[in-house]
């Protein structure tokens, strides 16, 4: 495990089925989710700048924020609170609200809000390079639509409203599956979520994580939902 360069400013780190990422801007640098495994993702971040580094989360799933604890602020979407919990209490949240820009120097990010997967799914659009890093939602692995707080009415809401921004987003970045991915991967994803929320795939049981879950595979990814 180590950072894999995407370009000169940008890196990802695979940790073991999840990944997050690193942008280094001329200000500051960003991590983007914080790992599963790894709990030491700023002190690895320090080994390819030495810009102050700033966290933001796309969700607060815990494959997603193994390094939370590492910092004294954390940037995300204030409707993920439902599911966070501090790591300390004193941790300040930095709500990042849909449309809303963090700018690292040089290199704005724009946030876009991508409710379903979790309440407060956010992806980030880097916006001079057309980069989207998409949290979850945006995928060809398995997409966690099971347990409390998902709801795939509003995923699929979500993904085409993204559609709106196609002619901005060149690569998408996920944390899971093949990286990067295009962006007709999310009229496919439409169309498979919107198949099951009609009834018209049948599941095959699954179980994760000791859950059984309904496996809907819709040939380019697979929804795990509530059974
Ligand atoms: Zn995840």
């Amino acid at each position: 495990m180590s950072w894999i360069k995407i370009d000169e400013n940008t890196y990802r780190y695979e940790d073991k089925g999840v990944r997050f990422f690193l942008l280094m801007g001329t200000e500051h640098a960003l991590l983007i989710d914080s790992g599963m495994q790894v709990h030491n993702a700023k002190e690895l971040a320090g080994e390819l700048t030495t810009l102050p580094i700033k966290l933001f989360n796309t969700h607060t799933d815990p494959d997603h924020i193994g390094s939370n604890e590492e910092f004294d602020t954390v940037m995300m979407n204030p409707a993920e609170l439902v599911n966070y919990r501090k790591p300390y209490s004193s941790q300040t949240i930095e709500p990042i609200y849909d449309g809303d820009t963090i700018d690292i120097g040089g290199r704005p990010l724009k946030a876009i809000a991508l409710p379903g997967h979790t309440p407060g799914s956010t992806a980030l659009l880097d916006v001079k390079s057309g980069k989207l890093f998409s949290g979850d939602p945006i995928q060809d692995g398995k997409i966690f639509m099971f347990g409390p707080m998902r709801n795939i009415s509003a995923y699929i809401l979500s993904l085409k409203r993204l559609l709106k921004f196609k002619e901005e987003i060149k690569k998408i970045y996920p944390c899971h599956g093949t990286c990067p991915v295009d962006i007709s991967l999310v009229p496919k994803l439409i169309e498979g979520a919107e198949k099951i929320e009609k009834g018209e795939i049948l599941p095959e049981p699954f179980e994760m994580f000791g859950h059984k879950v309904n496996a809907y595979d819709v040939g380019i990814a697979v929804f795990l939902c509530d059974d």
